[in-house]
């Protein structure tokens, strides 16, 4: 049988700067999606990263280092590529947008929508933090509203790509979920920048304002491709646009399960621009946007200037990389926004973690040690907590299916409450008759909690499942059990102190 095919990918982040938190969220976001396709709807996956590097603000970071912008791209691209290793992140491909591969395929979009591309002369308010134009009536009190900035006036002639002919087109694909944004808010978001009227975009800049830095335009050496089209282009690039590969066929052209998550303040480019240029093209849409909120620190935005950036390296060395994880995507509602403070993760951390998932692992496998189980199998109809199970499996895929994060940890956890309670008011401890086929049923229920945990924290799934092997269940009925430790466990997560 064909297998079912999931593209996923996350925006590409500029590499002026090390990577904050606020860019962990997005791409752990994406790992459990990924993952969770994956390793519980057995599909085949494919996960793209990558860096954006074109950028007119790698250019001033360079120049305020004082190095060459290549060697400050490259520095940096290096730190986000180390984020698969310290986020543990099932990616499989990464793409640098100084690559070959990414500059044949931006350069192969431009030509492919040439029709639609025309020179003229313009003035204009530009925002290089936003690497974009702003309508004086788009700015708040003259500044970026995004950067709080003042956007720089710049007159120059530039190629224009005819945005407006598509006005319609991105209409209805947008109304009628061809391209379907998620939440709804931001689809009605959408809607309403597409019917306040589209207007063409800049799609170059001048070789002189550029630096010489960025993607040439093909047939023009005075002008270079605006970075944001440059960019948009890697999510066909990596799989081999630019040079006709095979790849680009199965998992681009020939698949109807594409998927973008991005954060909020780039909505505008992939869900408008994005598939305007991929129509003039004449390349196939994405299917699904996925939107996600913002990340704050004690209740302010990050930035540089406020000095409260958190390092994602930092944290994960601090309090490892599944308890990173585990904080992001259950604190943190997934498409809206959140707040990350020192109180709130340690807090999280030893009541769920510690507390929760810890101590009800440990509890069941002293309870396995004390009547000496070892390994077997059990009839599947002698198992209890079918129910139990069945219902929080429900609710923890219907909330995937909708990106809800948060949701189907909550799920999980309502299993972890069960099985505590269940020890409690039984009293496990005790001996009496049908005691094993309870602690037994406890262990099944574990390895099911581990099973769903999988794609959040595959560290500590791996860990659980060390203790305890789970067989061929569904196939003859039979679950199967294997005991390593000898009702002796080392703790999952330490309590914080
Ligand atoms: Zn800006």
């Amino acid at each position: 049988m064909l297998k079912n095919k999931l593209y996923i990918s996350t925006a590409i982040p500029y590499v002026n700067a090390k990577p904050h938190v606020g860019f962990a969220l997005e791409i752990i976001q994406s790992d459990v999606i990924a993952r969770y396709h994956r390793s519980r709807l057995k599909e085949d996956v494919f996960f793209l990263t990558g860096t954006d590097e074109n950028s007119l603000k790698n250019v001033r970071a360079a120049k305020k280092e004082g190095i060459d912008v290549k060697e400050l791209v490259d520095k940096n691209a290096e730190k986000f590529y180390q984020l698969k290793n310290t986020l543990n992140l099932s990616l499989n491909d990464f793409i640098r947008t100084t690559e070959e591969r990414h500059i044949k395929g931006a350069q192969k979009l431009w030509l492919a929508c040439k029709k639609d591309i025309y020179k003229k002369s313009y003035k204009g308010l530009y925002c290089v933090g936003c690497e974009e134009f702003y309508k004086k009536e788009k700015l708040e009190e003259g500044l970026c509203p995004e950067h709080k900035v003042r956007p720089e006036s710049i007159e120059e002639e530039n190629y224009f790509f005819k945005l407006s002919k598509y006005q319609d087109q991105l209409k209805d694909i947008i109304e009628k979920d061809k391209v379907r944004v998620i939440p709804e808010t931001r689809k009605n978001e959408v809607l309403s920048f597409i019917s306040q009227g589209l207007e063409d975009i800049c799609i170059s800049r001048s070789e002189e304002r550029s630096h010489g830095w960025g993607i040439p335009v093909p047939d023009d050496s005075s002008q270079r491709i605006w970075v944001w089209y440059d960019a948009l282009s890697n999510y066909i690039n990596a799989l081999g646009y630019g040079e006709d590969k095979p790849e680009f066929k199965e998992w681009w052209e020939k698949n109807d399960n594409k998927l973008h998550v991005i954060g909020k303040g780039i909505l505008r480019f992939h869900a408008v621009y994005w598939p305007g240029i991929l129509l003039s093209a004449n390349v196939p849409l994405p299917n699904q946007v996925f939107v996600h909120g913002y990340l704050t620190v004690d209740g302010q935005k990050m930035s540089k200037s406020l000095g409260n950036l958190v390092d994602p390296f930092e944290l994960v060395e601090k309090y490892g990389t599944d308890a990173v994880r585990y904080f992001l995507l259950r604190e943190i509602p997934s498409t809206e926004d959140g707040d990350f403070t020192y109180e709130k993760f340690e807090a999280r951390y030893n009541a769920d973690l510690a507390n929760g998932l810890g101590n009800l692992m440990s509890r069941i496998i002293s309870l396995a040690g004390k009547i000496n189980l070892k390994s077997g199998k059990i009839d599947y109809d002698q198992i209890k907590f079918r129910q139990e199970i069945n219902n929080v499996e429900e609710k923890y895929n219907n909330s995937l299916k909708e990106f809800k994060f948060n949701e189907a940890l909550t799920a999980i956890w309502e299993l972890i409450s069960f099985c505590d309670q269940y020890i409690e008011k039984d009293r496990l401890w005790e001996k009496k008759e049908g005691q094993e086929n309870n602690i037994i049923s406890l262990l099944y229920v574990l390895s099911n909690i581990a099973s769903m945990l999988k794609p959040f924290l595959p560290e500590t799934s791996k860990k659980i499942e060390s203790q305890i092997k789970s067989g061929e269940v569904y196939k003859d009925k039979k679950w199967a059990w294997e005991f390593k430790a000898e009702g002796k466990t080392p703790p999952l997560f330490k309590r914080l102190d």
